[in-house]
């Protein structure tokens, strides 16, 4: 090859790992990607590697490759200072390692186990014949070693391929700081987020729970006066009052809680049987013991199927549903929770006879703090979070969420479980 034809091809392929590294690729496809692109412009390159210094191993460890068995060579990890990457790295410049001897000089102290590794990697037992290794580092920060080899011969690689493999590492190390710097960033976008977060749940809370604070305060403040003696039907009253509201209370932490878990995606699932008729049964009997006003009916088919499921957080859609429910019809009424089979998937359907939604309230309905705006609804206490956490919960599970509703008439909300589930 004359040297023009050299210089053309270096260039060439230059350009190419150019573009590559603009390819939207995570970091060891990448640099998969760059080191194909060595084979052939240095034609005795018969196997190459890029190894990487791991702070937390203490150790140089493979990242990408060529001519080896990648799986096998995964299990590498050179020391500080072991063979020829720990050399080069050392030395901060590129190296060639002519003959036989000059290498197998450098790998001199490269332990069993890994020469083993590199045995079977490359499927044989001989050592290099000639290797090239170029430092990968940004600055003053020394990242690892981009190394090549020729294994057979006869070609050789020459002083003339120094520069451009010294070229190439500079470039994979760009992109290795690129990929830091873009983890990095990510971190503090996750963190302000975290923040921000942080900061509306604080902000919700403390709105949301004064309402029912103030009213415990009134009813114990009046409870507790000396001049008025109450009768005992009015101290019931006002307990079963102060009753309601640390439930309100509750029932609100949960679902700040809930949100904030899911909103860091700590949506842990912990699936198991779950008998979703007798979950509503649960939930039913638990929001009929705290009203006289409504009457809550549970209505599933016999053959409903057992589905695999988290109780947990199944438990929670029809708990904040079925509040919902009994919050938003403040003159009682009946609420149906009816199961229907469809063939892929199993629909759950929460009714009530409450105020009802306008259609174009209903378009908002799942999205985070969203409340209905009518003088009615601000007296009713609420996060506007209990309905994204039941989409989120029933997303996660594969089902969707949705709602039918006509003002002053009632409301239904559907959940849908896939059958995929069922067990
Ligand atoms: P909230 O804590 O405010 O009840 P949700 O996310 O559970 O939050 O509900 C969002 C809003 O949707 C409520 O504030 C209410 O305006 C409306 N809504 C939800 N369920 C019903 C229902 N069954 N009947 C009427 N309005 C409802």
């Amino acid at each position: 090859m004359t040297d023009v034809e050299r210089l053309q091809r270096e260039l060439y392929a230059l350009t190419e790992v150019a573009k590559t590294l603009t390819l939207p690729l995570e970091l060891p496809e990448l640099l998969n990607a760059v080191v194909q692109k060595i084979i052939g412009v240095i034609e005795p390159a018969e196997a190459g590697a890029v190894m990487l210094w791991d702070q937390d191993s203490g150790l140089f460890r493979p990242s990408a490759g060529f001519g080896y068995n990648l799986e096998v060579l995964s299990e590498l990890g050179l020391r500080a200072g072991e063979s020829v990457t720990g050399k080069v790295f050392d030395a901060g410049k590129v190296c060639l390692f002519h003959t036989p001897d000059q290498v197998a000089n450098a790998m001199e102290d490269m332990r069993p186990s890994n020469r083993a590794v590199m045995a079977r990697a490359l499927g044989s037992e001989a050592l290099p014949c000639c290797t090239l290794a170029a430092p990968i580092s940004v600055g003053e920060h020394k990242l690892g070693v981009l190394i090549l080899e020729t294994i057979r011969g006869p070609a050789m690689f020459s002083n003339g391929d120094m520069p451009f493999l010294q070229t190439i590492a500079d470039l994979i190390a760009l992109a290795i700081d690129r990929d830091r710097l873009a983890t990095q960033a990510d971190a503090i976008r996750a963190e302000r987020r975290a923040e921000r977060l942080r900061s509306e749940v604080l902000a919700t809370l403390s709105h949301e729970l004064r309402m029912p604070l103030t009213a415990i305060q009134g009813f114990s403040s009046a409870l507790l006066l000396d001049e008025v003696d109450w009768s005992n039907d009015k101290r019931q009253e006002f307990l079963r009052m102060i009753e309601q509201e640390c439930n309100n209370m509750q029932s609100m932490l949960t679902d700040i809680l809930d949100s904030s878990m899911i909103e860091v995606d700590q949506l842990i699932m912990e699936r198991q049987p779950v008998r979703i008729p007798f979950i509503a049964h649960q939930v039913a009997e638990e929001v009929q013991r705290r009203t006289d006003a409504h009457h809550i009916i549970v209505d599933f088919p016999a053959t409903f199927p057992i589905l695999e499921a988290d109780p947990r957080w199944i438990k929670q859609v029809f708990r904040n549903i079925l509040d919902n429910a009994v919050k938003y019809s403040s003159q009682g009424g009946l609420i149906v929770i009816r199961g229907e089979l469809r063939p892929n998937d199993v629909v759950v359907v929460i009714a009530d006879q409450g105020i009802g939604i306008s259609p174009e309230d209903l378009i908002p309905l799942f999205e985070r703090y969203f409340r209905v705006r009518s003088p009615t609804n601000l007296q009713i206490p609420g996060t506007g979070l209990g309905l994204p956490i039941a989409r989120a919960i029933v997303e996660a599970h594969g089902g969707r969420i949705w709602a039918e509703s006509k003002l002053s008439e009632g409301t239904s909300i559907y959940f849908s479980l896939p059958k995929m589930l069922e067990i």
